[in-house]
């Protein structure tokens, strides 16, 4: 006899048709507003994982749900081949924001980076006599596609799903030297992340930006930023290219841009749009609904007062995690805007996310060694001070024993 299908049930769920491609603490999360998320059980959580630094205003905020309602009864996806508003707005917008010319619109910032890398690509054979090579850095992460996994420097990932994608060469982060050993007559293109996120939130210094834009320029090949975790108002900028006063030729966006729905982009200065007619595309591309909600969005994210807010709420975290530094003995705190992590000192980061999801509050580890704090952009000072307590009370729990035996 067949088993009746089993319905889950928010309280008792089933995790058996999944394919367990990560480790998720049990909890099942049903709700969730502004800086807070809900558990089916009712426990409340500050949020400072925020989709992966994804929710920028937080969760289902008023501009998002608003937007999804108004473009919902209007138009969902036309079809890539014929043009839709939405998607003509935002793409004039961006590039007004940006200084770049041209967009493309994917949904995800794996797709908006192979995207970059195809680009790239093309232009080596346009204009570099078939040059294709892109030099990409040790610990960068792209993305989960194999062209950016191939070209992401994560320890273990060449070793997953063989044959690797060629055509990627690692240099050092913040070694220029290394850059120029490895550029060539093949090289088509640099791609980095101006502060790389998921290495443990390690900011580029600016000096080793101007010099990879002066080398490009001397070289004659490409500059690419992978802005997905970085952009749109994470770094108390609205790009990275702003904050660190360097314009690359081609840079993609994702997570913030769409506020918690699935949009991605790749922008280029008119020399490297070399894209023609069936070169590139993707049936969501530039969705009408997924635009309309990024439009909304970056109204908000845009706004000058805005940006400073997020820089001033990135100080007093800054500031409040160098505290608990001196107070616990830790390491140093990284990151710009309201990306930041803690280096711990010892391989401890896994106990105290959980220390803290005991207590309410969702933290990520990036490394085994080290916190990353990625909030939504419009944090409330008590949000932040609130956060800093629960850090507090938990680095104090993992730490003051061992602290007690020494
Ligand atoms: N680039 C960077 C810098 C990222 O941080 C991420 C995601 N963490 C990606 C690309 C991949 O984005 P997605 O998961 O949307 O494909």
């Amino acid at each position: 006899m067949t088993p009746e299908p089993q319905q889950p049930s928010p309280m008792s769920p089933s995790f058996q048709h999944l394919m367990p491609v990560t480790e998720r603490p049990a909890q099942v999360f049903v709700r969730g507003q502004g800086a807070w998320l809900w558990d089916a059980a009712g426990t409340r959580y500050l949020d400072w994982l925020q989709g992966w630094a994804v929710n920028a205003l937080g969760h289902c905020p008023p501009e998002v749900a608003q937007a999804l309602q108004t473009q919902a009864g209007l138009l969902l996806t036309p079809s890539p081949a014929v043009h839709n508003l939405p998607s003509l707005q935002l793409a004039e917008k961006l590039c007004a924001l940006s200084g770049m010319d041209q967009v493309f619109f994917g949904s995800t910032g794996a797709e908006a980076n192979e995207g970059a890398i195809k680009l790239a690509r093309k232009w080596g054979r346009l204009h570099r006599g078939g040059a294709h090579e892109i030099i990409t850095f040790d610990n960068a992460f792209h993305g989960r596609n194999l062209a950016t996994m191939a070209a992401s420097g994560k320890a273990g990932w060449d070793a997953l799903f063989p044959p690797n994608m060629p055509g990627f060469v690692k240099a050092l982060w913040n070694d220029i030297d290394s850059v120029k050993a490895l550029l060539n007559d093949k090289t088509a293109a640099i791609m980095l992340e101006p502060v790389q996120g998921e290495a443990g939130v390690r900011p580029a210094t600016q000096a080793f930006l101007q010099a990879l834009r002066q080398l490009c320029d001397a070289q004659g090949v490409l500059l690419i930023f992978d802005e997905v975790q970085t952009g749109c108002g994470r770094l108390g900028a609205l790009f990275a290219a702003q904050h660190f006063g360097v314009q690359p030729d081609i840079m993609t966006l994702g997570k913030g841009l769409g506020g918690g729905v699935p949009i991605s982009a790749v922008l280029a200065r008119s020399h490297a749009c070399v894209f023609a007619h069936g070169d590139q595309g993707g049936t969501y591309a530039g969705n009408p609904l997924m635009c309309a909600v990024s439009l909304a969005v970056m109204d908000t994210l845009s706004q000058p007062a805005f940006l400073a807010h997020v820089r001033t709420m990135g100080a007093l975290l800054r500031q409040g995690l160098q505290s608990l530094s001196q107070r616990w003995g830790l390491g140093e705190v990284r990151g710009v805007g309201l990306l930041l992590a803690l280096e711990l000192g010892s391989d401890r980061a896994a106990e105290v996310v959980q220390a803290c999801r005991e207590r309410g509050f969702l933290v990520n580890a990036a490394r085994a060694h080290c916190l990353r704090m990625m909030p939504r952009l419009n944090s409330t000072e008590a949000e932040i001070l609130e956060g800093l307590a629960v850090l507090d009370a938990s680095l104090a729990q993992v730490l003051a024993p061992a602290m007690q035996n020494a």
